[in-house]
């Protein structure tokens, strides 16, 4: 069976995300749509096999019509529901109706496999698909093999530039990324030396604006005469269908990682950052440093100037952190006015001249425009993994924070380290809780 395209129309890009690493040893291209509009368009444009929709989806007048609707476009695109806690009459009243099953939400990943995986067995040998638009059946199925499954940018256009070079026989391929994607701006399939040649650059298209071109180099014009449009065509669509998806995608993926007013990690993403760094640290015998700090008096900031301007002052404290960190370095916001600065390959005594060094800029660098003319100051604590308290994560956390209390209570303002602590022992069974 061709499992190339699955459709599912649902609001949470979390879901989205589980659907997709639920299909990956399916290999399928995952197209995602925030209306029931876009959703039958992509299910007429796209052919996929499954599409799966959440009841509740904005803009469903009913679970029926768009069972009618999808049938009346594919034929053979089967129906899954998603429903929160769906009721059994109404479940098996759908599946009557032809609804292929009914899964619960929030989606649980090893569930939506086995059921594609028994569809893929039912289907196995008797289900014909029709060829993309004007295509053979094998070159448009090179195309969405090639196409699909790739989540994320970087892959599909290596991908796209390689595939484009094998469907048209040209000798090389460029393609060069809009402004929506991340930081690749080039991709090159052949001839990195090839100058000159014979040049057609398609636009990959979505709703108006350029998602990215792709640049075809032949070295004889014959073979640029030769060139069969549908190829072109094709190129261009089933691209722009995948790179709006990718880059949908990782606007979903950095929408909930960060922080939306500083544009820092969140805490559930640190928290993982910590834990991936905390083992490789351990593995390769590597320093790694934490420094956690709060803004100090924040509270009266706000009191006295409003919330607007708190979060003014938030901003400015992003930033600054972000300019005196480095690459490497995670820097989060992981409370209210609280972040978080994690720093492999750091020892304590790097870490400490960082944490001067953000004292000092925050007490010295420009303010931006429309903040009151007042400082807030930071209390910092910092612990690295060399000290024999620290044996997991959350230990690493627990005790930066400590060391940021004990600055707190020093008169703030100031830098402490975990070996300052009095005492140096965890109180047992305190869990780990950010304030
Ligand atoms: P301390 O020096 O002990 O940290 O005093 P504080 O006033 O900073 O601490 P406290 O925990 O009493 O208050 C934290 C304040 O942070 C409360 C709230 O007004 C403010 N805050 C938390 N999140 C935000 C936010 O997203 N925006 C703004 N503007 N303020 C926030
Ligand atoms: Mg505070
Ligand atoms: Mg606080």
């Amino acid at each position: 069976m061709n499992l190339t395209n699955v459709v599912v129309l649902d609001l949470d890009p979390k879901n989205l995300a589980r659907v997709a690493r639920a299909l990956r040893p399916f290999g399928s291209g995952i197209l995602w749509a925030e209306t029931v509009e876009d959703g039958l368009g992509l299910i007429s444009e796209a052919q996929p096999f499954l599409a799966i929709v959440d009841k509740d989806m904005p803009g469903l007048t009913s679970v029926t019509a768009f069972l009618e609707e999808t049938r009346s476009i594919n034929s053979y695109t089967e129906v899954i529901v998603l429903a929160q806690e769906p009721e059994l009459d109404e479940a098996l009243d759908w599946v009557e109706q032809g609804v292929y099953t009914v899964l619960s939400r929030p989606l649980n990943p090893d569930r939506l496999r086995q059921v594609v995986g028994r569809l893929n067995e039912r289907d196995k040998n008797n289900r014909a698909y029709p060829p993309v638009r004007g295509l053979s059946d094998d070159r448009s199925l090179v195309l969405y093999r090639n196409l699909a499954g790739h989540q994320t940018s970087g892959p599909l256009m290596e991908s796209l530039a390689q595939t484009a070079r094998n469907l048209t026989g040209a000798d090389r391929s460029e393609v060069w990324a809009g402004e929506g994607f991340g930081k690749i701006d080039r991709l090159i399939s052949g001839s990195e030396q090839m100058v000159g040649g014979y040049e057609v650059t398609l636009e990959m298209p979505w709703h108006g604006r350029s998602l990215a071109s792709l640049k075809l180099t032949f070295s004889t014009k014959q073979a640029l005469k030769d060139l069969d449009p549908t190829v072109l065509h094709e190129l261009q669509w089933v691209g722009s269908l995948f790179l709006n998806q990718a880059l949908k995608y990782e606007q979903a993926v950095t929408l909930a990682s960060r922080d939306p007013l500083t544009g820092l990690f969140n805490r559930r993403i640190f928290l993982e950052q910590l834990d991936r760094e905390f083992y490789q640290s351990h593995r390769h015998s590597s320093p790694l440093s934490m420094i956690i700090l709060d803004l100090d008096h924040f509270k009266s900031i706000n009191d006295t100037y409003g919330h607007q301007t708190g979060d003014g002052y938030l901003l400015w404290l992003a930033e600054t952190l972000n300019s005196v960190t480095r690459g490497g370095d995670v820097t989060a916001r992981i409370g209210g006015e609280e972040f978080a600065i994690l720093l492999p390959r750091t020892d304590m005594e790097q870490a400490l001249v960082l944490a001067n060094r953000l004292k000092e800029a925050l007490a010295s660098n420009l303010m931006p425009e429309g903040l009151p003319d007042v400082r807030p100051t930071i209390s910092q604590g910092l612990a690295d993994i060399s000290h024999f308290l620290i044996k997991s994560p959350a230990d690493l956390v627990y005790w930066s924070d400590q060391a940021m209390y004990l600055a707190k209570r020093s008169g703030r303002d100031t830098i402490k380290t975990l070996s300052e602590l009095p005492g140096q022992r965890k109180v047992e069974g305190t869990p780990y809780v950010f304030q």
